[in-house]
């Protein structure tokens, strides 16, 4: 028996990242100073995007970004189903409408054939964009998606909340990583559970100067106090609310935290490649179990490590009598009571929902020790192979 439960994530919090927070906290400035560009402008270059705003959690990111591509009632976007609710729910907020598309059964990401087959079978400009999520920390391969968006003239909105660091390798040999402008915007979260851990906390990213500018905007009232973009100026002091925006700032020291984080992003990396590689060995001779897809172009981030078991409900109780909190991501999001009120039901989806009959998503965070791991394993494998 192991002595402390353990989580399915959590975060690292080191003495440098304290030290990095005490000192911004004696600073002049706990919001709006000089540690937010600093924290943008490392995390821009970490995933090699032109431009980042940090906001104060992933879901006022997403919300920004479809406020910047001027999402309104009655447009319709195609969001995959298999997220968490803040990737469609940032549509609905501008009122547009949400369509899914089900999932590929070996990525379980946005299944690109069925998005080609949605579209052609719509009238042209039926829909204005795709949500497509880096689910678990797959990469999506943005190069196809990209093709196809620009087929149909719509934009794409990368949820990359589960992949900072995650990368696929693309048809010239290029490294792509996940929210690198590829797609016209990415979005991070450093919520605890995820890579990067600021409390609350978000990043937004994009190569495009004018998409980088309504972000800006939006996420201080829609106000402005740029020269170049004023209407008027009347003297130093002069600012103009340009549009409706909102406060969705991220404080100082959550940026001295995040600066702090990201120095240790690919360690953090490098050890969750570890932790998948021991899972997969221990399970490559157990039937029963089924562990990630992982194509040869994709450097995985891991977010989660999901397996699938036919008895999902009697693992995850079994994991739960010893102390293991394993998780289920996600409840499809068509199967969701508020997504069901327009029309989504049970058996439109059934790669989705066969997907979410059978997921478990293993302790995978990099402080998870070599004896915790062989203890989940242990018990994971004493489960399934019981008579
Ligand atoms: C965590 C998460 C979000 C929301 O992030 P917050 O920072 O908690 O708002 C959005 N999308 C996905 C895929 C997530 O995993």
């Amino acid at each position: 028996m192991i002595d402390k439960p353990i989580p399915y994530g959590r975060q690292h919090i080191t003495d440098e990242d304290i030290d990095e927070v005490i000192s911004t906290l004696k600073s002049d400035y706990l919001t709006q100073g000089p540690k937010i560009k600093e924290f943008e402008d490392a995390f821009a270059s970490y995933v090699e995007a032109r431009y980042a705003v940090a906001v104060n959690n992933a879901t006022s990111g997403l919300h920004l970004a479809a406020m910047a591509f001027g999402v309104k009632p009655g447009d319709k976007v195609i969001v995959t189903p298999m997220t968490f609710a803040a990737s469609a729910n940032c549509i609905r907020y501008c009122g547009g409408e949400v369509v899914f598309c089900d999932i590929d059964k070996d990525t379980y990401l946005m299944d690109i054939e069925k998005l080609k087959n949605m579209l052609a079978s719509a009238p042209k400009g039926t829909y204005k964009g795709i949500v497509p999520v880096d689910f678990a920390g797959y990469p999506v391969d943005i190069e196809a998606f990209r093709k196809v968006a620009d087929e149909y003239d719509l934009w794409i909105l990368e949820d990359a909340c589960h992949a900072p660091g995650g990368y696929f390798i693309d048809s010239k040999g290029t490294k792509q990583y996940c929210g690198n402008g590829l797609a016209d915007v990415g979005v991070f979260s450093f919520h605890p559970v995820k890579h990067i851990a600021t409390g609350e906390g978000g990043m937004v990213t994009t190569n495009r100067k004018d998409i980088y500018d309504a972000l800006c905007l939006y996420r201080t009232h829609g106000i402005t106090k740029d020269p170049a973009r004023l209407e008027e100026n009347h003297g130093g002091w002069y600012y103009e609310m340009q549009d409706l925006g909102f406060n969705y700032r991220i404080t100082d020291f959550q940026a001295a935290l995040g600066i702090s984080q990201l120095k240790r992003a690919q360690a953090g990396l490098n050890r969750r490649q570890q932790i998948a590689d021991a899972y997969n060995k221990a399970f490559a001779e157990v039937s029963g179990i089924c562990t990630p897809y992982v194509a040869d172009n994709v450097y995985h981030a891991y977010h989660l490590y999901i397996i699938q078991v036919a008895d999902r409900l009697g693992l995850y109780n079994y994991l739960r009598e010893n102390k293991i909190y394993a998780q289920v991501h996600y409840v499809p999001l068509h199967l969701m009571p508020y997504y069901r009120q327009f029309g989504n039901k049970r058996g439109d989806l059934p790669v989705v929902e066969e997907y979410y009959r059978h997921c478990l998503s293993l302790p995978m965070y990099p402080t998870l020790t070599d004896e915790e791991q062989q203890y989940v394993i242990d018990k994971v494998i004493e489960f399934v192979t019981r008579k």
